[in-house]
């Protein structure tokens, strides 16, 4: 013990000794006492200048850097003012120190909990127990897990110094007993260890920053959106280089979204993420910032496309090659406190590949949910809208509405598509300019608009008196109408997708009503069309397990009573055991297409149906079969005729094609070479229900048919053979005058057989000779009338 107080006394006087040899020496040179004496002098040779009379009241310089934190743990209060008093007034790398104590084992352990950043400890080896120091290296270390501080070793004894492995294990900077440590060695081993130490913080600090940059940029690259991109980049920019700026991002030609601004800037720079001083600025334009200053600043540096550093304002520019361009305001002397020049450069890489792959993400979102046309959001765009107003409070007060354009393709057709697209985009903005921010505007199809929202702005009578002026497009002004269907929201219980078909079913509705212009979605409307597609499901399953016949019903020479012909009528009868009536399914295989698949099935059972009579001996007879126009129009129907044909090995002449009068009223070109075609095969074609369409005679006159069949609603409607104006009268006189054969339906009395054949109608098909009959019945029912 005693040995160790001598020891210790001898160190005290080494520094002290030394310390006023300096005296001496800086007498004699003085140096001006505010210069500091930095570490590269420092060496047994270059003296210290110590400030006796040091100012403790002086006010600290806020703007110098922090000064290395050294811990000196001794049991002896004298060693740690004799360290200090050595140390006085060093400066390392422009730093001063600053000291903390601990004047035991306990004591060191408190003050390591909770201090931070010590730079160095100075660590006696020997206090209340012998090995003490190395019990608390051990802590350090292990349980502290504190890798970086450096720890200089003193002992008062040689005898007390720590194994080479424990120097090795426990990574110690030195071992120095307490007599060979002069000044002058103190001062080179704190500054070796501060360097050390600062050396390994770098290292730990950049790969704290390298990690924050790969983690930072690792959630750039998973931004779809430039608003969390920029929130992502500013919040990293202030943890990666601990600025604590406020600050805000500005994207330059934003992508349309939905929180867009409408004003315009001069660079058309807006804020997309802020701080919380310039919180209430999100989302507007650059030019209505408060500050004009930073402004200014932020103009400069987009307009030079370069960064900008002043006295405490930063802007930071990132820039892919195509342009793209966005800013970054920090409220800080970025220059000052740039450390790290590879980190930013690193991050700014970084920041400028997300940016590539964020324009490129938002430009796929904006082809994805918006239309390239108007710029107005698309269908999906509005169902993800729809979706989430239905999911949430507003449904109750909401309504969806869809604005078909009346008669637009015909416009179009007439004067040109681009002057067609002029005319949407500009009832797009029109759209736009009055209901603006308040609805999602979309548009769903060709000429139709969708506009969601509170259900007093979307209201037919606002949406339709939009359509009151005149729409300008390539100096043209021309006048539209519209038509509206709408759905309420308030009790919708049924997702988006229905919603928007709702309204389609809607429009549908409104469309035929031709008055009113529009149409609000009644649940009635909604049965009706799930009805119609519950019987699409059921026809196709019945066409597929074979559940669909086909009858015939006779035609007779009114004069002889002989059969002439024969009609083939489809049939359905359902899982129930009803029949469902053609007038109910034909229209619902001819909307979904169905009817192709059954037609041609038709047309070959009636042809082999036919065959099959000849072979059973029965007279030559005629088979017409109904062509709907979805069929007739059917690129590959001529085709399927033949090949009818050709297999069931009929004549043509005896096949005779019913079309309507609408098919036989449309593109005349189309239907005059398809209807050579049929001819030129010998099939013969006559027009049903003659009467009830809208035929044009010069039309009727071109086409090469054979005969008109008299439509059921005339023929009721005979009385008296005398009478001169029936309309039944007007068609035999019609078909006499264009050479066409005649044949009147739905024939139910013999007076009206009698009528129609003073008419001058020779042939007639109705109840009054037989209905439509399953074939085994027709052979049964033709053979019996046969035999009389
Ligand atoms: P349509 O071609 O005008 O057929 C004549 C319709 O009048 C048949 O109705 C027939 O049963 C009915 N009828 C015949 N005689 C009388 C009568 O004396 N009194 C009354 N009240 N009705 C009579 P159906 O079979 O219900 O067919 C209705 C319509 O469905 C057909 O009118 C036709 O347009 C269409 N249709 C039927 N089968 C087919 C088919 O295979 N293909 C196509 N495309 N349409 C078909
Ligand atoms: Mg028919
Ligand atoms: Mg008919």
């Amino acid at each position: 013990m005693l040995v160790q107080s001598v020891r210790k006394l001898k160190f005290i006087l080494r520094l002290t000794q030394e310390i006023q040899l300096y005296f001496f020496w800086v007498d004699s040179f003085p140096l001006p006492p505010s210069m500091p004496m930095d570490e590269t002098q420092n060496s047994d040779e270059i003296l210290l200048f110590i400030e006796d009379d040091q100012d403790p009241t002086r006010p600290e310089d806020s703007s110098l850097p922090a000064p290395w934190k050294i811990l000196i743990i001794d049991d002896d209060p004298d060693v740690h003012t004799a360290t200090m008093y050595a140390l006085t007034e060093l400066i390392i790398r422009g730093r001063g120190l600053e000291y903390q104590h601990a004047y035991s084992t306990q004591e060191a352990k408190q003050v390591l909990l909770y201090s931070k950043d010590i730079a160095v400890i100075l660590l006696d080896v020997v206090m209340d127990m012998d090995d003490a120091g190395l019990h608390l290296v051990n802590f350090i270390r292990n349980t502290l897990a504190m890798s970086e501080v450096r720890i200089v070793l003193r002992t008062g004894q040689a005898g007390y110094a720590p194994e080479m492995e424990a120097i090795r294990d426990f990574d110690i900077n030195d071992y120095k007993s307490k007599t060979e440590l002069t000044q002058a060695k103190l001062l080179t081993a704190i500054t070796s260890a501060v360097r050390a130490y600062e050396h390994i913080r770098a290292a730990s600090d950049s790969n704290l920053a390298l990690e924050m940059v790969i983690r930072a940029s690792a959630d750039l690259m998973a931004c779809v959106e430039f608003k969390d991109f920029a929130e992502i980049t500013l919040a990293t920019m202030n943890d990666l280089f601990d600025l604590h700026a406020e600050g805000f991002v500005c994207i330059q030609h934003a992508p349309r979204e939905a929180n867009t601004p409408n004003t315009s800037d001069a660079l058309g720079l807006w804020l997309i993420a802020c701080t919380e001083q310039f919180a209430p600025q999100q989302g507007c334009v650059l030019s209505a910032l408060e500050d004009k200053r930073i402004q200014l600043l932020v103009q400069k540096a987009v307009f030079e496309k370069r960064s900008q550093f002043e006295n405490r304002h930063t802007v930071l520019i990132f820039t892919n090659a195509s342009g793209q361009l966005v800013a970054m305001y920090l409220a800080c002397d970025f220059h000052a406190r740039m450390l790290d020049k590879h980190i930013l450069e690193l991050f700014s890489r970084n920041v400028v590949a997300c940016l590539d792959k964020i324009v490129l993400s938002s430009r796929m979102h904006q082809l994805a949910f918006f239309d390239p046309l108007t710029g107005l959001a698309n269908r999906f765009h509005l169902l993800k809208q729809l979706g989430n107003t239905l999911n949430s409070d507003k449904k109750t007060d909401s309504a969806l509405a869809l604005i078909d354009v009346d008669h637009f393709s015909e416009t179009n057709d007439a004067l040109g598509h681009q002057f067609g697209d002029l005319l949407l985009s500009a009832i797009g903005r029109r759209i736009k300019s009055y209901f603006g921010e308040a609805c999602t505007i979309a548009r769903v199809g060709n000429d139709i608009f969708a506009l969601l929202g509170h259900e007093d702005l979307v209201s037919p009578t606002l949406i339709l008196s939009l359509f009151f002026q005149p729409f300008s497009a390539d100096k043209e002004q021309i006048q539209l109408s519209a038509t509206v269907g709408l759905v309420r929201l308030s009790h919708y219980t049924l997702g988006a997708s229905e919603a928007l078909k709702d309204a389609n079913i809607a429009l549908k509705r409104a469309k035929m009503q031709l008055r009113s212009g529009f149409s609000y979605f009644t649940r009635e409307m909604g049965v009706e069309i799930r009805e119609r597609v519950r019987m699409m499901h059921a026809l196709r399953a019945a066409f597929d397990e074979q559940r669909l016949f086909v009858v015939y019903q006779p035609q007779i020479q009114i004069s002889s009573g002989q059969v002439i012909g024969l009609e083939a009528l489809l049939r359905w009868k359902n899982k129930e055991g009803e029949f469902v009536p053609p007038n109910d399914f034909i229209p619902i295989a001819e909307y979904s297409g169905l009817i192709i698949n059954i037609g041609e099935w038709v047309l070959r059972s009636a042809c082999f149906e036919l065959k099959q009579l000849e072979r059973r001996g029965f007279e030559p007879m005629r088979m017409a079969v109904n062509v709907s126009q979805a069929q007739f129009n059917h690129p590959l129907f001529f085709q399927t005729l033949e090949r009818a044909l050709a297999d069931s090995r009929i004549p043509a002449s005896q096949l005779e094609l019913e079309i309507t009068e609408s098919i036989a009223m449309n593109e005349p070109q189309v239907l005059i070479e398809t209807l050579a075609q049929i001819k030129a095969l010998g099939v013969r074609v006559s027009i049903d229900d003659f009467g009830t369409g809208f035929s044009s005679l010069s039309q009727l006159q071109k086409l090469s048919i054979d005969k008109l069949k008299i439509d059921r609603a005339f023929i009721r409607d005979i009385s008296d053979p005398k009478d001169e104006g029936s309309i039944a009268k007007m068609i035999v006189q019609l078909s006499q005058s264009l050479q066409l054969e005649v044949i009147a339906e739905g024939v139910e009395t013999e007076q009206q057989a009698l009528a129609l054949q003073g008419f001058g109608c020779d042939y007639a098909q109705g109840f009054l000779y037989a209905k439509p009959m399953k074939n085994a019945d027709l052979e049964i029912w033709l053979r019996e009338r046969s035999s009389t």
